[in-house]
């Protein structure tokens, strides 16, 4: 029987090799545990596709980071400012109360959505995955 099969984006948040969008990217579930908010495994611990393609290679993550901020940011100045009329510093409060909760959030799925350029799914690593299932 074939394992189900996870979709783009779902892989992409849910924080998973783009290879094989079972194996975990990092190795701290919880994205607030700042001293280890960017650790990741060497490679993939399902299928090793490796992690640290080059050095420096996140480093590209910052722009996707950069973009997935102004994202909610302009909306949410959009919204607070011309739909419901507030004042500026009410924008500036809301920014800094959500910024730290989702700051390592966006920054953990930049690296994702970053690594998911360069690395393409591969179906074989489910058909893999299910062999090894099978013979224990
Ligand atoms: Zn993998």
């Amino acid at each position: 029987m074939p394992a189900k099969k996870r979709s783009y984006f779902s892989a992409m948040v849910g924080l998973r090799c783009p290879r094989c969008r079972r194996g975990k990217l990092f190795t701290s579930a919880n994205p607030f545990n700042f001293k280890k908010i960017t650790d990741m495994p060497h490679s993939c611990p399902v299928c090793g596709q490796d992690y640290s393609i080059e050095p420096g290679f996140y480093f590209g993550a910052t722009y996707v980071s950069y973009a997935l901020n102004v994202a909610w940011l302009v909306p949410l100045f959009i919204l607070m400012r011309f739909v419901l009329g507030l004042e500026y510093k009410y924008y500036v409060i809301t920014m800094f109360v959500l910024l730290p909760i989702l700051i390592p959030l966006i920054s953990r799925i930049s690296r994702a959505f970053w690594l998911s350029f360069f690395v393409k799914f591969d179906p074989q690593t489910l058909e893999i995955e299910d062999q090894l299932k099978v013979d224990h």
